[in-house]
């Protein structure tokens, strides 16, 4: 990761990104550029531009001013909050995998070879044997796994996780992370968003300190520092 502009590895870069849904903008002039292999989290209270800046890199929000430039033939998958998600969908597990490949044809036609390629990305992710299980009957922890598993069926070479342990149990955040860290391991780029500082973003390799704008960008030690801390969340944190 780094800040400063492109480079060779470079998956996605910011340019001086500035979003608005109204009036005044809610990210202002941020430059980011996301590596391959890199493993990050945007950290920063609730409403700081977490989702949006997510959002903005995605392409869901074409910025106000400035860029964001993706590879071009970048594949990116996007893993929303747990919460955000209409559970109540008629699909099973492995049909709500598979329809991640058929790009808004809605009848979820799986072949035999497809079903075999869905189970065996759900064994990976822990699921196994939950293709057939509707996907409003899952835990909180298996339904984002559920997305992680369209992702990667997808073939996405960076995922987005949108606030990917809240709402999840110490022990369910712990595997999720794991699984992030295995993924990242083995060469998928991961950038995820957190206000939980102390749950998830001290452990990750590199730390993005929002609010508003960029306070403070680099590995924990360097970023998770009295002043950076205080200006992203207003007020002295202790972690
Ligand atoms: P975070 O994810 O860090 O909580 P968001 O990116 O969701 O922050 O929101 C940043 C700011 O933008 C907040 O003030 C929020 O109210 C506002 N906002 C987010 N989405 C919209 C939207 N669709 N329309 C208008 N305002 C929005
Ligand atoms: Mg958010």
């Amino acid at each position: 990761m780094s800040w400063s502009g492109a480079v060779d590895t470079a998956l996605i870069v910011a340019d001086r990104v500035t979003v608005s849904y109204g009036a005044e903008p809610v990210i202002v002039d941020i430059d980011l550029t996301v590596e391959t292999g890199d493993m990050v989290s945007v950290v920063g209270p609730s409403g700081s531009g977490k989702s949006t800046l997510l959002k903005a890199l995605l392409g869901g929000i074409k910025p106000r001013s400035g860029s964001v430039t993706r590879r071009p033939d970048l594949s990116v998958g996007f893993v929303p909050q747990v919460e955000q998600i209409d559970w109540n969908f008629p699909v099973t597990v492995a049909e709500c995998v598979g329809m991640a490949r058929s790009k808004g044809f809605r009848t979820p036609w799986i072949s035999r070879s497809e079903r075999r390629e869905i189970d065996a990305v759900l064994d990976r992710l822990g699921l196994h044997g939950l293709g057939s299980r509707h996907i409003r009957n899952l835990s909180g922890g298996q339904q984002q796994r559920v997305f992680l598993a369209r992702a990667l069926f997808t073939g996405a070479e960076v995922i987005f996780l949108d606030e990917p342990t809240s709402g999840l149990d110490v022990k369910t955040r712990h595997e999720v992370l794991h699984l992030l860290a295995d993924l990242n391991a083995e060469g998928v780029t991961v950038v995820l968003s957190t206000h939980d500082l102390n749950g998830i973003a001290t452990h990750l390799p590199t730390i993005v300190c929002l609010n508003r704008t960029i306070i403070g960008a680099g590995r924990p030690d360097d970023v998770l520092v009295p002043d950076v801390l205080e200006r992203t969340y207003g007020s002295p944190m202790q972690i």
